[in-house]
């Protein structure tokens, strides 16, 4: 076995494929870029090495440095994690050059499935069910149309080089197709180099469900079981599960045998995933083979029981997989959602800045991957996952109920977050009915995601927790200032007001309303937040803030605002006038830190609402801003090239 292997990733796989390491008493040796320099993959590993500047491609992307960390600290295997170099033949292929392990597939396996056509074509000549269409580079626009209209529509454009989402387009039509070879041609030359695009049929209302499979270097290919990762955004995962609720036994045995016979014919080793979709009769069809670990492994793990990565690092340092197909059992089930630095409530645009608070879940059946700690800054450079939250149940209920608790009790404070758009989604009866297709968010979030009201059963528990906080915290100010305590508050929600009465006996804060009163217990100190309690003896949690002279609760989707006043200054708030807003509503601000792309507007322009105003890079991703609302534009205060701050004006109308 290998006595030090070297990580060339960050972040939270990282930190993951270390925690494996460490436990097989191999030594660590971590990579890391200027942004990364106190990054808590840095902190535990056994040694680090700098490997250059922030932007991926002079460090993380960097052959040349990783393989001279490797060979400079005397590491005897790389493991790339995923992203990155992951996938990059020559990347292996330079370790192979020096004769440092890489612990992943042979160079050929990882070229030939890099490239879909070719991926496609062997899948097809090893038996592999895959989707119609036409599996060869489309040399101009007229073609693409002839082919599409052979294939029938619709189709989908897809980049040969492809990955994560890019250089794909979906065309209904002749017009689609024209436009659509166009922008995917670009994109993919953009993104990856190489400009290839191929069409085939899109199939409509599918679920994406991928075999993992296991292959030693002595002939043995094995499945374990499949993922359904359905819940995606823009073709990218947010929440994926093992198994998958739609399968049945004969289904999953069918695909488990074509996974493995396509990791057979590519001469595959290591561990891989072989990604379907599948269509409303079950019918499945090959996507495409990701040659690395998934960033949703764990939920295979947790219904399997194998260790993935030790597996990895097995298979490389040449042993024989010592189990067989008829080993591998799926045990209760397993759920993974993605929590990501980004604002769904403003159209998911991406967050970044200083992690000031971070409380992950703990407890049976909760699985926590991350590369952040309290502190930890999130970035432009890099993904903007922050963690991997996974649960574990015996059925496909409980982990979802595990789940959303531990969404519930998942405290992220300084940079914006999903974690209420995850709790939306399993909340959804779709979801929990395991229906689900991967248009799910698109049909549930028509609008996008705004938050939800708290449901109304948990409304008199939100008035009850602020109350009882309330009381907490007058408690500790009168032990200071020795003032008395009042006992009757009003509490404010929305403009409604509730007279309540607030009281102690014991350790029980009494939350009495007009007609019903409830009981409080907690250990909850002003401070914290999460408020753990019970009330009438059933345990909740809300997160809690101070928000003003009120409380801001947040539970699953919903946040709300609460004060709970004396009558006095009840009254007093009550006669206030509202607060005059100043109209920002002439200017466009940039939403985030970033590179401002294109600008799409010139003064004296009128635009109309929808109308793109501005392109904004950040966090890799591209964001177009558009105009709210029709006017035109007085002033530009930015131009293409420039880096913007958050919320510096970009244009203003007249
Ligand atoms: P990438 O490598 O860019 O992630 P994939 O080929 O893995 O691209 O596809 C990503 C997602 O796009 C799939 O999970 C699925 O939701 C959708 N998709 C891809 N091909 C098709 C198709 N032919 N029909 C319908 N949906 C598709």
């Amino acid at each position: 076995m290998f006595k030090k292997i070297l990580i060339a990733n960050r972040g939270e796989i990282a930190c993951r494929v270390i925690r494996t390491a460490k436990s097989m008493g191999i030594a660590t040796i971590a990579v890391y870029s200027d942004a990364d320099a106190n990054a808590l993959h840095v902190r535990e590993a056994d040694e680090a090495v700098r490997i250059g500047t922030p932007p991926s491609a002079d460090s993380y992307l960097n052959i040349a440095a990783i393989v001279a960390a490797a060979k400079q600290t005397g590491a005897e295997a790389v493991h790339p994690g995923y992203g990155f170099l992951s996938e990059n033949a020559a990347f292996a292929e330079a370790l192979d050059a020096v004769g440092i392990v890489f612990i992943g597939p042979p160079v050929k396996a990882i070229a030939d499935m890099g490239d879909k056509i070719t991926a496609k074509k062997i899948a097809e000549a090893a038996g592999v069910s895959t989707v119609p269409g036409h599996p060869d580079a489309i040399a101009d626009a007229e073609t693409a149309v002839t082919i599409a209209q052979k294939i029938g529509y619709p189709v989908m454009i897809k980049a040969a080089a492809g990955g994560g989402g890019k250089g794909m387009r979906i065309a209904a039509n002749d017009a689609d197709i024209r436009d659509g070879f166009r922008s995917a041609t670009h994109e993919a030359q953009a993104a990856f180099g190489d400009g290839r695009v191929f069409l085939e049929k899109y199939i409509e209302q599918p679920r994406h469900i991928e075999i993992q499979v296991i292959a030693d270097a002595h002939g043995t290919v094995l499945y374990l079981g499949e993922r359904e990762c359905s819940i995606q955004r823009r073709h990218q995962k947010v929440i994926e599960e093992a198994p998958s609720p739609f399968l049945d036994e004969k289904t999953r045995a069918a695909m488990g045998a074509q996974a493995v016979a396509l990791a057979k014919s590519a001469r595959y080793r290591s561990a891989g995933t072989v990604e379907f979709i599948v269509d409303r009769k079950r019918r499945f069809y090959f996507l495409e083979m990701n040659t690395r670990l998934q960033v949703e492994h764990p939920v295979t793990e947790l219904v399997t029981g194998f260790d993935l990565v030790e597996l990895m690092i097995r298979i490389a340092a040449g042993e024989k997989l010592n189990f067989a197909q008829k080993d591998v059992r799926l045990t209760g089930s397993a759920i993974e959602a993605r929590v990501y630095a980004e604002d769904p409530r403003r159209n998911f645009l991406p967050s970044i800045g200083r992690v000031t608070r971070y409380i992950p879940p703990t407890g049976k059946n909760i699985r926590v991957d991350t590369g952040v700690s309290e502190g930890a800054e999130i970035s432009i450079y890099y993904d903007p996952m922050i963690a991997k939250l996974v649960t574990y149940g015996d059925t496909r209920n409980a982990a979802i109920g595990k789940m959303a608790e531990a969404l519930d009790s998942f405290v992220i404070n300084g940079v914006s977050h999903n974690i209420g758009f995850l709790a939306a989604v399993i909340a959804r009866d779709s979801f929990r009915s395991g229906d689900i297709t991967t248009d799910f968010i698109a049909q549930q979030f028509p609008d996008g995601f705004k938050g939800e009201p708290l449901p109304p059963e948990q409304g008199a528990q939100a008035i009850a927790v602020a109350a009882a906080a309330q009381r907490i915290l007058a408690e500790s100010d009168a032990r200071i200032a020795g003032v008395t305590l009042p006992d009757r508050w009003v509490i404010v929600q929305d403009g409604s007001r509730y007279p309540a009465k607030i009281s102690r006996r014991n350790e029980t804060i009494i939350v009495a309303g007009y007609t019903a009163s409830q009981e409080v217990t907690t250990s909850w100190l002003p401070g914290q937040s999460l408020f753990h309690g019970s009330i009438d003896g059933v345990p909740t949690v809300f997160q809690i803030e101070r928000h003003g002279i009120g409380w801001r609760l947040t539970r699953g989707a919903s946040i709300v605002d609460l004060k709970v006043l004396p009558p006095l200054a009840a009254d007093a708030l009550g006669r206030m006038p509202a607060k005059a807003k100043p109209d920002l509503s002439r200017q466009l601000f940039s939403p985030m830190p970033g590179l401002l792309v294109s600008m799409a507007v010139t003064q004296g322009q009128d635009v109309k609402a929808g109308e793109e105003l501005a392109v904004i890079e950040a966090m890799k991703m591209e964001n177009v801003l558009r105009a709210e609302r029709d006017g035109t534009i007085k002033q530009l205060f930015a131009k293409a090239g420039d880096s913007l701050a958050v919320d510096q004006i970009i244009l203003e109308y007249l």
